[in-house]
């Protein structure tokens, strides 16, 4: 399988774009102690849970319109209660959580229909604030990660509990779940007991490496998953299982890439701050991250940095979330990297929430 090239060379160039809105997912409030290094013990924050609407143009699988709409991560349910009654005991630790709007609301007031205009939802992965209500997405098809289903139905214990998560969070008759990467992750209960579910949707789309022109590795393992070079899913392990990104092209030059959680403040990824690290609460004296697995998390963040510009006369290699980069090949690319709990990232983007674009 060959690799494809990071940007595209013009000669290669299909010229698909996509168009990208962000959308209300609801807040919540995190420690800052838990996420980022040197940390105020005494801070908290209340950040938003973002979610994306993409428009992809091409005829929709429903027929009729002529883009394809995706969502990516749903943010946090409106209605609390609807949570398992474990998860709910943490998401009292996170308070205040505001639900209103939703991303259902944040859909309606810029003229989408839920029910039936959303063709695809994927998830970056399944923690709660991340899953919102799958229910008012009727005609979706919801795309997952590898091991997010196991994940659902066993959890991952110690640290995430079976209790935590809903089995029936999906309905499995809409599920695409993505088979294993060629990326060696944590290993995790009896492996692909799902692979092969929903087959024919996978057809054509296999993981493939992502690589500069010059032949340097970005990520091992990314989907094309319009077949066109629009989108790109990532796998990024390390977060959570089934851990994924999202990498689309809005412009002839223009990258937007969503960075789900693979850290909690951009902080991290610009070098300013590192992963914090705590006790893991079991007694051992161990150290855990909110990552389940740390080190793997913080190689998928290495890569995710070759994407992201210097910052100039720092003299140290601080990095900037957006701005021009040089790959190798025929054009320099405009990257914008935002992830999902980044609170000053929305309150300079208001004009970037649907219906505005990205
Ligand atoms: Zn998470």
């Amino acid at each position: 399988m060959s690799a494809i090239v990071f940007p595209p060379p013009a000669s290669a160039d299909k010229q698909v774009y996509v168009t990208i809105s962000a959308l209300e997912g609801g807040h919540l409030t995190l420690p800052e102690r838990l996420f980022v290094t040197d940390a105020d013990p005494n801070v908290k924050r209340t950040v938003p849970s973002l979610s994306f609407l993409i428009q992809h143009p091409s005829t929709p699988p429903h027929g009729g319109g002529s883009n394809t709409k995706i969502i990516f991560d749903l943010g946090i349910k409106r209605d609390l209660n609807k949570y398992m009654p474990a998860m709910q005991t943490h998401i009292a630790n996170r308070q205040p959580v505001i639900t209103s709007p939703d991303v259902a609301d944040s859909l309606r007031a810029g003229g989408l229909d839920p029910a039936k205009d959303i063709d695809y939802v994927i998830m970056s992965h399944v923690h709660w604030d991340h899953v919102g209500t799958p229910a008012d997405f009727e005609r979706a098809t919801f795309v997952v990660g590898h091991g997010t289903l196991h994940l659902l139905e066993n959890g991952a214990p110690p640290h995430y509990p079976k209790e935590i998560f809903d089995p029936q969070l999906l309905p499995r008759d809409r599920v695409w779940e993505f088979r294993e990467s060629p990326i060696p992750e944590v290993v995790f209960g009896p492996a692909d007991e799902y692979v092969g579910q929903n087959a024919a949707s996978f057809q054509g789309r296999v993981w493939r490496e992502l690589q500069t022109a010059a032949g340097e590795t970005i990520f091992p393992a990314v989907i094309d998953l319009f077949d066109d070079g629009s989108i790109y899913l990532i796998d990024s392990p390390g977060h959570l299982f089934g851990h994924m990104n999202f990498l689309a092209r809005v412009g002839s030059a223009k990258w937007i890439y969503l960075g789900g959680d693979c850290c909690h403040d951009a902080r991290i990824l610009t070098g300013e701050k590192g992963i914090a690290l705590y006790d893991d609460g079991t007694g051992t004296g161990r150290l855990r991250s909110v990552h389940v697995d740390t080190d793997v998390a913080r190689s998928t963040l290495n890569r995710i940095q070759t994407l992201l510009p210097e910052k100039k006369g720092q003299g140290t290699a601080l990095r900037r979330t957006s701005g021009t980069i040089a790959l190798g090949g025929d054009t320099p690319v405009e990257i914008e990297l935002i992830v999902a709990h980044d609170g000053s990232w929305r309150e300079k983007n208001q004009h970037r929430f649907f219906p505005g674009t990205i």
